[in-house]
């Protein structure tokens, strides 16, 4: 880390918590977090617990985000909740393709650009994963799925949204694993992303985006994984769930 990226720590509790530990949890985090200068900190809880988790959230610079959208505003899409409903129950932010929605619900890179576009227009900020499955690894394709993957989420995208746009580098076979990738494979897909970003937008327009790592982020090698040039933060699972390891993970780069 470095070049002035504010550090991003986000925390995807999943499926996970019930309401009453979900409060406790933003709570303590939020006790713990100081005036929020020196870094960025959210929490993308279950949709049913957001507008709880954001009220107390509220004034003090935590995010509270969705972990996923749909393409559309409104309709007959049952199951499904758009960027407009996240802003109203207080939230600011989404994930856009996690590898489970991908790999376990099936959602197709067609839909990443819309969405993505989606969330801009919305005033959701879209943190937007990407990742090999360890089969594409095998088979040396890393590159190439990372790059159709930006194809895909960022093909709506202009110059001017960059700013707001973070993108999260989550191999699939390191997600909730314990395998956390070595450093040398996340530093070179960062700076695949990086210079995808370069060469697909003004330069510096791009310097901006933020690139976040995820899979098995631990208190055992956040500040590791923090190291590296181009991490700009991580996208935590497992460990966000308790305050005894997200915590840890928050302040690992003090
Ligand atoms: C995730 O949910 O995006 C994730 C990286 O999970 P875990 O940290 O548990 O591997």
């Amino acid at each position: 880390m470095s070049n002035g990226r504010k550090p991003y720590i986000a925390g995807n509790w999943k499926m996970n918590l019930d309401r009453a530990r979900a409060l406790d949890l933003i709570k303590t985090i939020k006790g713990r977090l100081g005036d929020g200068s020196n870094r960025e900190v959210a929490v993308f809880p279950p949709s049913v617990y957001l507008a709880d988790v954001a009220a107390v959230a509220q004034g003090s610079p935590l995010g509270v985000g969705g972990q996923n959208i749909y393409f559309e505003q409104e309709g007959s899409f049952t199951g499904e909740i758009s960027p407009r409903m996240l802003r109203e129950v207080g939230a600011d932010r989404t994930l856009i393709g996690h590898s489970e929605r991908r790999h376990i619900f099936g959602e197709p890179d067609e839909w990443m650009g819309r969405k993505v576009r989606l969330a801009l227009d919305g005033d959701i900020l879209p943190v937007y994963c990407i990742g090999e499955t360890l089969d594409e690894r095998k088979a040396n394709r890393t590159d190439r799925v990372i790059k159709r993957q930006l194809e895909a989420g960022m093909a709506d995208v202009r110059d001017s949204d960059l700013r707001r746009v973070t993108i999260a580098y989550e191999p699939v076979w390191a997600i909730g694993t314990g395998e956390v990738a070595s450093l040398k494979q996340v530093a070179d897909a960062h700076a695949t992303i990086r210079k995808w970003l370069a060469s697909h937008f003004d330069k510096e327009a791009a310097e901006p985006v933020r690139l976040l790592y995820g899979g098995s982020v631990s208190p055992d090698n956040a500040r590791a994984l923090f190291g590296l040039e181009d991490v700009d933060g991580v996208l935590v699972g497992g460990a966000s769930l308790k305050p005894d390891t997200f915590i840890p993970i928050i302040e690992a780069d003090i």
